[in-house]
């Protein structure tokens, strides 16, 4: 009998979407401009099961400008209550509001980018 070793990735790369306040002229929008925005309830779906099913524990949201997200602070929230690691890519032109929620710990890590001022 021949040993498997699967080496599954844990990490997902979620593009929210393809807005920004910006329009920096080196921006590759992670491919697609013209992407549609994904309901919140839809993507927590797909999540749950993509944890359940295959063991996926981190998530790295991107864009676009991933906190003009709509329900981008809701989503954190949620993403956390299901156990999964938050991070993002940002320009961090947020507001206060959401400022003040990814300092209370729902995101855990970013990366800021550099934006044209
Ligand atoms: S701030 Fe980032 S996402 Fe926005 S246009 Fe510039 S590179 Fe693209």
């Amino acid at each position: 009998m021949i040993a498997v070793n699967l080496c599954l990735p844990r990490s997902i790369r979620i593009k929210l979407n393809t807005r920004c306040q910006y329009n920096c002229r080196f921006c590759h929008q992670e491919g697609d401009a013209k992407t549609s925005e994904i309901k919140t309830d839809e993507l927590l779906k797909a999540l749950k099961l993509l944890k359940k099913g295959l063991g996926f524990y981190r998530l790295h949201f991107t864009g676009g400008e991933p906190t003009l997200y709509k329900e981008f602070a809701a989503l954190l929230t949620n993403t956390k209550k299901l156990g999964f690691i938050n991070a993002l890519t940002t320009n961090g032109q947020f507001t206060s509001f959401l400022r003040i929620k990814l300092v209370s710990c729902e995101y855990d890590y970013n990366h800021t980018h550099t934006a044209r001022v």
